[in-house]
């Protein structure tokens, strides 16, 4: 199944020096090692466009290496890494050190994110024209969002100049001062200060706003509140260069799932209201959202495992996360499965240029199988990553990931 092309039959796809160099029924297959993918689907390399791999300065919650292996053991070929590292990477030599250690260490490949502002402290723009020479495929103070609205609007002029999307995380740090989960009757009742849904909306607001000013490309990441959803169909109807993704978390779970306590439900933004995982659900059917990315948050027990108020906001998300979109949106009805592809392939190149997500004749090899009936379980003590911060541990799963391959070669296969 290949979105792109609209490609949706049983065929064979051959695979020479790294490329696909034919794909139809019945191929000869003579001298070929074979993979016998019956009854799965074949689909281009799946890309993850918000992964947070804690590389440099935070080895001890994930690598470059750990993070990669986490990815190809979740499906995915591609992946984006976020800039909240230490030091952030806003210059071209970080961008450097990430793109050579994931090219001798990762599995998968490895795109790096540049940040906004110097240090992400949302002043004064980092070296944006030196990051894109050395190969960042988008900007972004994810974590720490830029609240300056001046400092956005340069941002975004700078970005249009060097044909980079702008990526933003959305939330107006005044108004969640404090805050640990989603505010409303669910935080009262657990006695946690809240973060209401209007500090995302408000700065999806301003963003878009500014977008139209500038003429820029501009993606807002992890949305979870329906006004910003509404929000962001707002700006598609008036024709601008707005998109957005969802993570599978927000699909799934809402404040009311959370289990007392369990600092593995804390993440930022947080779980949201049911009618909240509604509109995002409903965004992503009606086409108003068209990425699904993971923002795979590592942190070690040390640190997440303390009091909810106390603890890091994010979870990990590389390796269920095919397993939960496939139970929320295909199974229950709400997404057709080549569109599901698309918002893991396709859509994401759209937005970054990446030159993947496509099965084309000629093209990289990157491919991802996967079977959509297996009934598997999701156990945390064989994940890949470095961290073990999921509240999906023991989850049951219908259909998952079976084998990664990237240019060519199988990075990870199921057992
Ligand atoms: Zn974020
Ligand atoms: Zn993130």
């Amino acid at each position: 199944m290949d979105p792109a092309s609209g490609h949706d039959a049983v065929a064979d796809v051959a695979v020479e020096n790294g490329r696909i160099v034919a794909i139809g029924p019945d191929l000869d297959a003579t001298g070929f090692e074979v993979f016998d993918a019956t009854g799965m689907i074949v689909a281009p390399g799946f890309i993850d466009m918000h992964v947070h791999l804690r590389e440099p300065g935070f080895e001890h919650s994930e690598t470059i290496e750990t993070g990669g292996r986490a990815a190809a053991a979740g499906g995915f070929t591609s992946v984006c890494c976020m800039p909240n590292t230490n030091p952030v990477n806003d210059s071209a030599v970080v961008t450097t050190y990430i793109i050579e250690r994931a090219r001798r260490l990762s599995p998968v490949s490895v795109f790096p994110i540049g940040a906004i502002t110097k240090g992400s402290q949302g002043e004064e723009l980092a070296s944006i024209g030196a990051m894109k020479q050395a190969g960042i495929v988008a900007i972004s103070d994810d974590g720490r969002p830029v609240m300056n609205a001046r400092v956005m609007r340069r941002a975004m002029e700078s970005a249009k100049a060097f044909g980079l999307p702008v990526i933003n995380h959305c939330e107006d740090l005044n108004l969640s001062a404090g805050g640990d989960m989603h505010e409303g009757f669910e935080s009262v009742r657990m006695g946690l200060r809240g973060i209401p849904a209007c500090s995302e909306d408000v700065m999806v607001a301003r963003d878009i706003l500014l977008a139209e000013v500038t003429g820029a490309k501009y993606h807002v990441a992890h949305i979870s509140a329906r006004h910003s959803v509404e929000m962001v169909r707002y700006a598609k109807a008036r024709g601008l260069n707005v998109t957005t993704e969802v993570c599978p978390h927000h699909f799934t779970l809402a404040d009311s799932d959370i289990l007392p306590f369990d600092s593995n439900y804390k993440m930022k933004p947080p779980l949201r209201s049911c009618f909240d995982v509604e509109a995002v659900t409903e965004g992503l059917a009606s086409g108003a959202i068209e990425v699904i990315a993971t923002d795979h948050a590592p942190h070690p027990g040390s640190e997440k495992m303390q009091e909810f108020e106390r603890c890091p906001f994010g979870i990990t998300g590389l390796e269920t996360a095919i397993g939960l979109s496939l139970e929320q949106l295909v199974h229950k009805g709400r997404v057709s499965l080549m569109r599901m592809i698309e918002m893991f392939t396709v859509n994401p190149d759209r937005i970054l240029t990446l030159g993947k997500g496509r099965l084309t004749v000629g093209g990289e090899a990157d491919i991802t199988i996967f079977d959509t009936d297996r009934k598997w379980t999701f156990d945390l003590n064989k994940s890949q990553s470095k961290s073990r911060n999921t509240p999906f541990h023991g989850r049951e799963f219908r259909g998952g990931q079976v084998a990664s391959i990237v240019a060519g070669k199988i990075v990870w296969q199921l057992g």
